[in-house]
């Protein structure tokens, strides 16, 4: 699988991953939701019809004839109810006037029965067939043969006298029962509404989340990409530049192995191309090693206190030969109290000798190199000023890159492997410091690293 895919196929399961997380925490808060609106609106209904429920008993009571014959009684009383096992004409309902103001009074009906459960009226619009019997449970759902459901809501009716004067001659705890129900339609299309929003809106959310899970897999795997081309093209750099040394290597041995007996003599000039070209290949496997090291960015326990003074004043005595060969005056200048940072010596040295010889690599003869240390800010600065061949605006970026040299021709001649910076960097960058760059072509160079003091 070639990596494009390999990318592809990552960034689709991290996709469906966060579309799959995402739609159960959807799904989830939909049913949670859902669940709620539906039990606010049952139990905000139930209220309703408790309420009429209660405000219908209490007026009705002190009313209720203890008489020998209710029915006669009731149609005077409630003249708009239909008497049970009579003809029916419907009229404006006593249930009518008592639910205007609190509710669509068409949506509520009320039978009443005596105490032995025998309906003895009923309010006209009541949902045909119920039975004739009374079901004392509370709370009764009912379905009409059209399909519409009714909650109905059943309670124990008093009278002042009604166990004193029964027809009957017992005592009666009860006058009788009255049930109110009301319509659950518009319940039922309230549900209807809220499912038919869940069932088109969790799909759309879903469908919105699958997409933006994309985009966001696409940005979580941006880095991941960048960083594993980087190493490609750090590899297939790498490979380049050893290819060069080792194919005038191998150039060479085989012309040595092919020398005629007679020209023995030339056998040693060529050697040391040889030794050439091998040293300068395990210059480049070291600093390759060394960059490879640095970025695995592996804990600082080996970091002690350096001094920095001393660290300077070494390295400008042991390039002085170097500089001196190119004819440049390589200087230091240095504070009288001795700055300290933590980190890791060799590394340091590396560091402040690739910026060293870099200046006098990229100095004409006759220039100068100075490198100077200052504390400021809790800081430690190394600065190495050079008055060399400077670097255009547009490479001062770039030159911090791996194996990327301004001119490649002249950096190869002088051993230059093209990574002394970016080990510089990532060194600097290891430190938790920072390196900074000013130049001019044609003026010179100042290249400064900050490193964190240990002293002030
Ligand atoms: P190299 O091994 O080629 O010196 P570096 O990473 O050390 O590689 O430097 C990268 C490039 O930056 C060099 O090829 C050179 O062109 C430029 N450079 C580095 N230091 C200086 C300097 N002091 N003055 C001018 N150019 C410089």
């Amino acid at each position: 699988m070639n990596s494009q895919q390999l990318f592809r196929r990552s960034r689709t399961r991290l996709a469906l991953w966060y579309a799959g997380v995402m739609a159960v925490i959807l799904g989830l808060s939909g049913l949670g939701i859902y669940r709620a609106l539906i039990q606010a609106n049952w139990e905000a209904l139930e209220r309703e019809i408790e309420s009429i429920a209660g405000t219908l008993h209490d007026s009705l009571e002190p009313m209720l004839p203890p008489s020998a014959d209710p029915t006669v009684v009731l149609q005077q009383i409630f003249p708009d109810l239909c008497v049970a096992r009579q003809v029916c004409a419907p009229q404006p309902t006593v249930i009518q006037r008592h639910t205007i103001g609190i509710s669509d009074r068409t949506s509520y009906y009320i039978r009443l029965f005596n105490h032995h459960g025998d309906l003895l009226a009923f309010s006209p619009n009541q949902p045909l067939p119920l039975p004739q019997t009374i079901n004392p449970t509370l709370w009764q759902t009912l379905q009409s043969d059209s399909g519409t459901r009714y909650r109905q809501f059943t309670t124990i009716l008093h009278s002042a006298d009604a166990h004193t004067t029964s027809t009957d001659g017992h005592d009666h705890p009860s006058w009788g029962y009255m049930q109110i129900g009301r319509t659950l339609a518009p319940f039922d299309a309230e549900v209807r509404r809220i499912r038919w929003i869940l069932t088109v809106g969790l799909p759309i959310a879903l469908g919105l989340v699958a997409a933006s899970s994309w985009g966001l897999a696409g940005l979580a795997m941006q880095p991941i990409y960048q960083s594993y081309q980087r190493q490609q093209q750090f590899t297939a750099d790498a490979a380049h530049e050893l290819r060069s040394p080792l194919a005038s290597l191998l150039a060479t041995v085989e012309a040595i192995l092919r020398l005629p007996p007679a020209q023995q003599q030339d056998v040693p000039p060529m050697l040391q191309t040889v030794e050439r070209q091998g040293r300068r290949l395990s210059h480049l496997v070291t600093d390759l090693l060394l960059l490879t090291t640095l970025e695995q960015n592996v804990s600082p326990q080996s970091f002690k206190p350096c001094c920095l003074n001393d660290l300077i004043a070494d390295l400008t005595e042991e390039l002085s030969e170097l500089a001196a060969d190119s004819d440049i005056h390589l200087a230091h200048h240095l504070p009288d109290s001795e700055i300290y940072v933590l980190g890791h010596e060799s590394q340091l040295y590396r560091l402040v000798s690739n910026l060293i010889a870099n200046a006098i690599q990229y100095t004409s003869p006759g220039g100068s190199v100075l490198v100077s240390l200052e504390a400021r800010d809790r800081m430690a600065i190394i600065a190495v000023k050079d008055t060399g061949i400077g670097i255009a605006p547009a490479e001062q970026n770039r030159i911090f890159e791996r194996f990327y040299r301004v001119d490649s021709d002249r950096s190869r001649k002088t051993g230059g492997t093209g990574l002394g910076l970016a080990i510089a960097k990532a060194i600097v960058q290891r430190h938790q410091g920072q390196l900074s760059l000013g130049s001019e072509i044609g003026q010179g160079s100042l290249f400064t690293v900050s490193l964190p003091c240990m002293h002030n």
